[in-house]
């Protein structure tokens, strides 16, 4: 890894938290451009960002089974007495 990837690479959360100025965001996109693999590990850290923020949120189908689990578990009781 050059010196030039490691410095990109240190930046990355920064960058994809749009914490950086337009000029620094142009060279990250220039570098990514010419550099398959810092393209590569900046895509999947995209995904793996969209994967943790669908997880954080969940859907109503989400929560509807959330709620059928909790009544499931505190129901036995009352069924055996
Ligand atoms: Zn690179």
């Amino acid at each position: 890894m050059s010196p030039r990837c490691a410095a990109i690479l240190a930046q990355v959360d920064a960058f994809l938290d749009h914490e950086r100025g337009a000029l620094e965001r142009l060279r990250f996109a220039a570098h990514l451009a010419l550099c398959p693999p810092c393209d590569r590990y900046v895509r999947q850290l995209q995904e793996a960002r969209r994967l943790l923020r669908l997880a954080a949120t969940p859907s109503e189908s989400d929560l509807a089974a959330a709620r059928r689990l909790a009544v499931a578990h505190a129901r036995p009781r009352e069924a055996k007495g």
